[in-house]
């Protein structure tokens, strides 16, 4: 049971909140207006360990726990939660190759993945296969030492930008069973991608289509055997959840921090407001619940790194308390601010927009709750 951080630990996270701090924060409301996805910063990241946490160090990764990555990525997001987020889908994607990979493919991605000179993409989501990710319908078919994909995906984090795809895709029956996981190159002939879509948030990340055309990719391009794919998604995300729970903790940490800066110095009927106590329960509660939320965090995380029977179920529990109570925090944080807080300037609602998807990608807050309720009550028909 973990209660508290090692010293190397604390190290770990004074490094990255370091990194956070210097490298991400200035530039985190410019980039998310501009768009700007910043590839050379998340390649200063990876110089310091971060695009391969709990990679396996012989293709250059860093060998660190579950536990070691939330700690990383909530330092990460206090800077900017969609980088520190596009990172995480970045160590997912390395990570389920370096689980399920054979060593020749270990050796040809991971190196060029953990220094992210090569960026990773994670493509599960279709346009008609969501939440019911196991009715995906891309297929891919064999053709000599070749499958030949076709299909879309949709909302691919890091699309068109990204060099290794690690795809999803329909090489058997129907259901979860029928699914294999393909790693598909930049440049392929047949792969193309949509639009960068207009969204709410983690502007400083590209979402695009993933469109597969008639696109040929060798047999040796395949991550384990046929028919493994749902099970290697769904491993990769449970690692993925702790990750994004983890950044919505940080970046809510980050909206507290500037609230309590901001409470001391505005002042409003002759006193400062942090001095009315209806304020000072409202930010004691915002703390409680941040410090609730990442000790249970931790546990989840703790758990698979112990691999227990009951590591998926908590790791879905852990997403859906961090990210539901990371958001809340934030929009709280903004009240406080009061009308300063709407304005770009004062990065506060960026991190209320970038932290609201966290509750519904990687799995829905509902889709949490079913992973939870079966196991409490079983698999209800359907789903
Ligand atoms: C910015 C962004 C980035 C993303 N990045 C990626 C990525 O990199 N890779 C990737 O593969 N995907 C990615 N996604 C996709 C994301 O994982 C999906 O949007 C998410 O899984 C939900 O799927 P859906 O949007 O199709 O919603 P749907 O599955 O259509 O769900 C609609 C609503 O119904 C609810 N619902 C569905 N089924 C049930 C049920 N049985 N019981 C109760 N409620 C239910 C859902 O919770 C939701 O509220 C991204 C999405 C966004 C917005």
């Amino acid at each position: 049971m973990v209660f508290s951080l090692t010293e190397d630990q604390i190290a770990i996270r004074d490094m990255a909140q370091g990194f956070a701090a210097e490298t991400l924060a200035p530039h985190a409301v410019r980039w998310d207006e501009e768009k700007h996805f910043p590839v050379e910063e998340m390649r200063q990241a990876a110089a310091l360990g971060m695009g391969g946490i709990y990679i396996r160090d012989d293709v250059g990764g860093s060998g660190l726990s579950r536990l070691d990555a939330a700690v990383i990525f909530e330092a990460l997001s206090t800077g900017c939660p969609t980088v520190a987020a596009y990172i995480s889908i970045h160590n997912m994607c390395a990570w389920m190759i370096d689980r399920y990979g054979a060593d020749e493919q270990r050796q040809k991605y991971l190196p060029k993945l953990c220094t992210m000179e090569h960026l990773a993409s994670y493509c599960l989501t279709e346009p008609g296969a969501g939440s019911d990710a196991a009715a995906l319908k891309t297929k891919a078919v064999l053709d000599g030492d070749h499958y030949v994909l076709d299909g879309q995906k949709q909302f691919i984090s890091g699309a068109g930008v990204s060099d290794v795809y690690v795809v999803m895709v329909r090489t058997g029956e129907a259901g979860p069973s029928g699914i294999s996981t393909i790693v598909v190159e930049k440049g392929t002939p047949g792969l193309s991608f949509g639009a960068n879509e207009k969204k709410m948030g983690w502007n400083a990340q590209p979402t695009r289509a993933v469109i597969f055309e008639n696109c040929r990719v060798p047999i040796a391009n395949r991550i384990g055997p046929e028919g493994i794919g749902f099970k290697i998604a769904m491993a990769g995300l449970d690692g993925g959840r702790l990750n994004i729970g983890a950044c919505s903790i940080g970046g809510a940490q980050g909206a507290l921090d500037k609230a309590l800066t901001y409470a001391q110095e505005r002042k409003a009927f002759g006193s400062r407001i942090a001095d009315f106590q209806a304020l000072q329960f409202k930010l004691a509660d915002m703390a409680i619940e941040l410090e609730a939320a990442r000790t249970f965090l931790w546990r989840a995380a703790a758990a698979l790194d112990a691999k227990t029977p009951d590591a998926s179920k908590l790791c879905a529990m852990a997403k859906r308390v961090a990210t539901d109570t990371g958001f809340e925090v934030a929009n709280q944080a903004l009240q406080i601010h009061g009308g300063y807080g709407y304005l770009a300037d004062y990065g506060i609602e960026k991190i209320v927009r970038d932290l609201r998807v966290h509750q519904i990608l990687e799995g829905t807050n509902e889709v949490m709750r079913m992973i939870v309720a079966r196991s409490l009550v079983g698999r209800a028909k359907g789903n």
